[in-house]
């Protein structure tokens, strides 16, 4: 087994992505091999907690206040109300719930405590808890250390370069800086990206870059193709073809051998045989669900169906790190700050991303 390389350089990436398909999909299927189970996959389920508002601007999100999108904003859900979604997606085969909230960045107080809960409520249950909150302090990511969280999503969407293409609100380096507080508990880093936003092939190796470069990797990397949603910035760009997904994956598994790389959104996109080709090259987790947050996912049974055709079967939870301890609120070693951390605010124009917003106010004056 070959050790794990942070040092990867934007062109020895570019060559594994552009090699022949069939040499990329040997070589990547070698490497998934060495390092996982190549008949075992993942099932995670995603689960909007706080829907809607947000104030960032990112190109790609309906779930951003600022355009015009069909969604349904929804509050903070109960502790019950997240505990009964939960026991569900545990029913279906689910070993991880990811509890994502439209938030820039986590504030303390009465609904981050109920956070808190809720992953304390769903590590109880013997699931693994997965939160995506936005930017969190250092105390706020011990505070979700200790009731019990397995993994923190925090995806960096696309290169440092590009970054500035697609958000306007937050820095590249908030993102960072948001994983580094991660590391400095035992949670697990989820963090990947986006194709299909208009960036180019270098830009997919520069933040592939960023991520194998982090010592150490993400235990998971989660690679989405773009959903263009309606009245959003990039509502017309094109679908991305089932072979860039392929390089991406594959790229992705030799780059970063012993991470979870998930198929996330756009899978509906995707016949079959295209799922199955990932799972080939290296993908061994997915989002289960009709739903990713706002966007159409395909629906459990589907899922299972193709498990079955293919052979696989779902990961059971803590097969790669230990469940971690439940600290109830009441022993805490840490107390709620109320710290009011400066996020970069960078402010710069991307033209579609206001044109979007203009024509959503014209929209709401209609
Ligand atoms: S991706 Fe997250 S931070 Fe960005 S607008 Fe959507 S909900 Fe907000």
């Amino acid at each position: 087994m070959e050790s794990i390389r942070n040092n990867w350089t934007k062109e020895e990436i570019l060559e594994v992505y552009n090699k022949p398909l069939m040499e990329l999909l040997y070589d990547a299927a070698t490497v998934h091999r060495q390092y996982h189970d190549p008949n075992t996959v993942q099932v995670s389920t995603l689960l909007s907690i706080k829907t809607g508002g947000c104030p960032e601007d990112c190109g790609y999100c309906p779930q951003a206040a600022r355009y015009h999108t069909d969604i349904e904003g929804n509050d903070l859900m109960s502790v019950q109300q997240v505990k009964a979604q939960a026991l569900r997606a545990k029913a279906s085969g689910s070993s991880r719930v990811c509890m994502g909230a439209a938030w820039r960045n986590v504030k303390d107080g009465p609904e981050f405590n109920q956070v808190l809960e809720m992953v304390r409520t769903i590590n109880k249950l013997d699931m693994e808890v997965c939160c995506t909150l936005g930017m969190v302090t250092e105390n706020q990511a011990k505070r979700l250390a200790e009731a019990g969280l397995y993994a923190y999503n925090h995806n960096l969407d696309t290169s440092e370069e590009y970054y500035k293409e697609v958000i306007s609100t937050r820095g590249y380096e908030d993102r960072l800086e948001t994983i580094e507080n991660v590391r400095k508990t035992n949670v697990t880093v989820c963090s990947g990206g986006i194709i299909g936003m208009g960036e180019s092939v270098e830009d997919r190796a520069g933040m592939l870059v960023a991520l194998s470069t982090l010592s150490p990797q993400p235990e998971s990397v989660p690679i989405n193709a773009l959903v263009a949603v309606e009245g959003t910035p990039m509502e017309e760009e094109k679908p991305v073809e089932i072979w860039e997904m392929i390089r991406m994956v594959a790229t992705t598994r030799i780059v970063m051998p012993k991470t979870q790389v998930r198929l996330s959104a756009g899978r509906t996109e995707m016949n079959r045989e295209g799922q199955a080709m990932c799972f080939f090259a290296g993908a061994n987790s997915i989002f289960a669900g009709d739903k990713l947050l706002t966007t159409p996912n395909p629906d459990v049974n589907e899922d299972m169906e193709m498990f079955k055709q293919l052979g696989l079967q779902p990961q059971k939870a803590f097969v790669k790190a230990p469940q971690p301890e439940t600290i109830e609120a009441a022993d805490s070693q840490f107390e709620s700050l109320g710290e009011k951390p400066k996020w970069t605010r960078p402010e710069h124009t991307i033209e579609r991303n206001e044109a979007a917003k203009q024509k959503s106010s014209l929209a709401a004056k209609e």
